[in-house]
């Protein structure tokens, strides 16, 4: 019989209050030096002991020691002026103060490889590690120096595989690239977005994935997902694409979005990684609107290609309702696979 329903997060969790102010996207870090070390590292072991206690398995750090999913990764890049920021519209929909890139951009130093290795002493389970794919670095900075979006992604492919090779041989088993931004530049996407994601991915000794969402419960993004009509069907352009890409598995937004799940089909062969969880709101999913989910999904997937997923990152929601969530999302999973007898 195969094996039951795994069950993942997409990247963030909730920080502690002591680590950075809470239910704010990009707080800023309420401790410095060492000390600032030393919390984010009991942090990441707190997002670990949740995820294992509700019962997640495949485990991620919860993004404890960054900032932001794009700019802590950019943060340790030559190249990029931090301190004479621009203001650009990013994803096509709201204005931010993005660094500058001045001059060729080149990884000096590993980012997260240290994280990784923590996360790796602190369960013998599968780990996932995340970074920025290169369409949404490109989307998240102002380029004072490539002059050319699709320049500046494969500079940052390059960097990214780099990194992401050295994460898969310190033990990490699925590293995510974030992307975002290809639910909205489809020619984009088309041209260089999954060939520099592909770069990105290339030869990682690991699995890979992609997160493709409509971004986290903040104002901007809830706006612009009412203002969609009718069904949503922006990740139907890039599924084609990616079902003959060499990513292996796909994290998208299922619940309480009006993307038709029938979409997933298109993803024959991937592990799809089925948004059950809402991080757009503070009430508990039940277990068996989760498994509803995954019931529905497993309509046009394999079974052992499903893994329940939240829909994005969590780190807006209060620690408790992040928690819970966790819990529903586990539990969802089990009923499910207990009523297709998987054990
Ligand atoms: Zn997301």
């Amino acid at each position: 019989m195969s094996q039951k329903i795994k069950t993942t997060i997409a990247g963030s969790l909730p920080k502690p209050a002591w680590l950075a102010e809470p239910e704010k996207l990009w707080a800023p870090w309420q401790l410095s030096g060492t000390t600032l070390e030393q919390a984010k590292t009991d942090a990441m072991r707190l997002a670990v002991d949740d995820q294992l206690r509700a019962g997640i398995t495949v485990i991620g750090d919860g993004e404890q020691t960054r900032q932001h999913f794009v700019t802590t990764f950019i943060e340790s890049l030559s190249g990029v002026d931090f301190v004479n920021r621009k203001t650009v519209r990013i994803r096509d929909r709201y204005d931010a103060a993005v660094p500058v890139v001045v001059d060729k951009v080149t990884r000096t130093k590993s980012v997260f490889v240290e994280d990784a290795k923590k996360l790796r002493a602190l369960t013998t389970g599968p780990i996932k590690l995340t970074l920025p794919g290169p369409m949404t670095m490109v989307d998240t900075l102002f380029d004072g120096y490539y002059k050319s979006r699709e320049k500046l992604a494969w500079a940052f492919a390059e960097i990214l595989n780099q990194e992401a090779k050295e994460l898969a041989a310190v033990g990490v088993d699925i590293v995510q690239f974030d992307e975002p931004a290809f639910n909205v530049f489809f020619d984009e996407v088309k041209d260089w977005g999954v060939k520099t994601l592909e770069r990105a991915a290339a030869n990682l000794g690991c699995k890979s994935a992609v997160h493709i969402c409509y971004g986290y419960g903040i104002e901007a993004n809830v706006k612009w997902k009412n203002a969609l009509v009718g069904e949503w069907r922006q990740y139907e352009q890039v599924f084609p694409l990616l079902a003959k890409s060499t990513i292996d598995q796909v994290s998208l937004e299922c619940i309480n979005s009006r993307v038709p799940m029938e979409l997933i089909a298109m993803l024959k062969g991937k592990d799809v990684l089925v948004g059950a969880i809402d991080v757009a709101n503070h009430q508990i999913e039940t277990p068996e609107q989760v498994a509803n989910v995954l019931r529905q999904a497993a309509k046009f997937a394999d079974i052992q290609h499903i893994y329940g997923c939240t829909n994005c990152g969590m780190v807006p929601l209060a620690r408790e309702v992040a928690s819970a969530k966790l819990q529903a999302l586990a539990a969802g999973a089990a009923l499910f696979s207990q009523e297709l007898g998987l054990n």
